[in-house]
């Protein structure tokens, strides 16, 4: 590809929220390129779950939760720090109208029983979060299903199903689906470099292509969806990040950023301040930390021993916990025997225990003091908290932390209340800091349209998903809020660009 090309509208990333715009631009008749600098589409979207946040639908209502878009604001109110209150309405209206769009144009969706993240007023019990229906890879067209990412255990360590598609593999591949059969365009290992500015309107993307740059012209918008800058060391310590590229749950070599930057370049503000969606990362054998929740038993400690929040907690919420002080990164995560030596938690990847063992990133021993040894950490101490711990499991509360008080830390024990650390032999497995993304970006207002400092608008230029900085703030509600929010804005993005 080397002359300029000409469409409609330009969509830099394939995520959800990318691929919902490219999807309802293409479906509205307007053409539509998708620029994707892998050879894949659907990023970390794809790894994901596939849980929408998206409050006050009609999946919802089917499904005979009672909820409104009344109660998603209280909820909202009670849970964010000072949101901007224009973009929070149009996210809270715009949801239901989304959902009913996509339905309405054959992207079915079912309700996900999942508990939202914060005990506060306006929370439904179970969560209002959707997520896609899925699909048979033998369903979906040969081409679309080579081109869809796969989930994170098959893309990181060789592991997982291939026939169906499920969560953010279903999202991804029922939006590119749609898009492709509706002659949209997908363009891939073609990164976006920068941003072409025609008397003060953004008119196209740079990108760049082994034979070299190019340009391709956006006659309604470009909108940039393309991650946040997870995967850029520099960018990360720039703006205050904690954790590491290594750590980071984003797919190799996708989100470094750039997008952001060509917006800041040509005069976007930008808002760093929702910092990350983060989670306790497992460290992995490689070095990579993965996505971990749901700890069913066992506790986490920091280097002197000591326990430092409910393990329980919304991942998110423990992991800004897990930040705060030096000594919690690495932390260990003490659990016994009574899963057969396996995690008794969900990671993503979890990695083979044998090959953990070998290489340090779990120790075992026959008893805590043993335990500490080997994991550097004051033996009095390790025991000392093993042994309160475990009384708190007698006698059914965790005096310390609350941990299993809420909906939410039962949610993946069945309602058991947490299990002693108590049956030898006993393991400790080394926890780092991770992220799901970052969430500072470009500052846009209720149509997804990039501002300048001085609030105008830069004629031409969208953003969503991590690329804009979050409606959420640095406040994580519930299952599905990246991608819902994502969405919401994209759709809002196309919805301005056909006005
Ligand atoms: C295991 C796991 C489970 C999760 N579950 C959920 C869930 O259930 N619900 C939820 O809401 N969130 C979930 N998340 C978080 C969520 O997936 C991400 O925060 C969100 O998908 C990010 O969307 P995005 O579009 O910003 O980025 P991505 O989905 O990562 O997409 C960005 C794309 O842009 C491309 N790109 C980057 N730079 C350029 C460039 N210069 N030019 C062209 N293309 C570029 C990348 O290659 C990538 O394909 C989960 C995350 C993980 C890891």
């Amino acid at each position: 590809m080397t002359e300029a090309q000409v469409y409609d509208v330009v969509v830099v990333g394939s995520g959800g929220g990318a691929m919902t715009g490219a999807f309802l631009a293409q479906r509205a008749g307007l053409s539509t390129v998708v620029v994707e600098k892998t050879p894949l589409v659907g990023g970390t979207s794809a790894y994901s779950g596939g849980a929408c946040w998206l409050p006050g639908s009609q999946v919802q209502q089917r499904a005979g939760i009672s909820d409104s878009t009344d109660g998603a604001r209280s909820y909202l109110a009670a849970v964010l720090d000072g949101p901007d209150q224009e973009r929070v309405e149009a996210f809270l209206a715009h949801s239901p109208e989304l959902v009913a769009e996509l339905e309405e144009a054959g992207i079915p969706f079912e309700w996900l029983p999942f508990s939202e993240y914060y005990d506060a007023p306006g929370r439904v019990a179970m969560g209002r979060s959707i997520q896609p229906v899925s699909i048979k890879r033998g369903d979906l067209t040969p081409e679309v299903a080579e081109l869809v990412r796969p989930p994170v255990e098959r893309d990181r360590v060789g592991e997982g199903g291939r026939n169906t598609l499920s969560g953010g593999q279903a999202l991804i591949a029922r939006l590119l689906e749609g898009f492709v059969g509706a002659g949209g365009t997908v363009l891939t290992d073609l990164p976006m470099t920068g941003l072409v500015v025609d008397a003060d309107r953004v008119s196209g993307v740079a990108a760049m292509t082994p034979e070299g740059p190019v340009e391709i012209h956006a006659r309604r918008g470009v909108l940039v969806a393309a991650g946040g800058f997870e995967g850029n060391a520099e960018e990360r310590a720039a703006h205050g990040v904690p954790g590491d590229v290594a750590w980071t749950m984003a797919p190799r070599g996708t989100n470094t950023g750039e997008p952001i930057a060509a917006g800041v370049a040509i005069g976007a503000a930008a808002d760093y301040s929702g910092v990350g969606w983060f989670c306790p990362g497992l460290e992995q054998p490689d070095g990579g930390g993965s996505f971990t929740l749901g700890f069913r038993s066992g506790l986490m400690v920091d280097a002197n021993g000591a326990r430092y929040a409910n393990e329980a907690l919304p991942y998110d919420r423990f992991g800004r916990i897990m930040a705060e002080a030096p000594e919690r990164i690495p932390s260990w995560f003490v659990f016994d025997s009574r899963e057969g030596g396996r995690l008794p938690a969900i990671a993503m990847p979890e990695g083979d225990p044998a090959e953990h063992l070998a290489v340090g990133t779990w120790v075992q021993a026959d008893t805590i003091s043993d335990l500490a040894e080997r994991i550097g950490v004051p033996a009095d101490a390790l025991s000392a908290t093993v042994e309160r711990f475990n009384g708190f499991c007698a006698s059914g509360v965790d005096e310390d932390f609350g941990r299993g008080q809420d909906e939410y830390d039962s949610f993946f024990t069945g309602g058991a209340s947490p299990t002693p650390c108590d049956q030898a032999p006993f393991y400790a497995a080394r926890f780092v800091l991770s992220d799901l993304g970052t969430k500072g970006g470009l500052v846009t207002d209720t149509a997804g349209r990039v501002l300048r400092e001085d609030g105008s608008t830069i004629p031409g230029l969208y953003a969503s998903s991590n690329s804009a900085a979050s409606v959420f703030g640095p406040r994580y509600p519930g299952p599905g809020a990246p991608l819902g929010s994502a969405m919401v804005f994209a759709s809002l993005a196309v919805r301005d660009m056909l006005a």
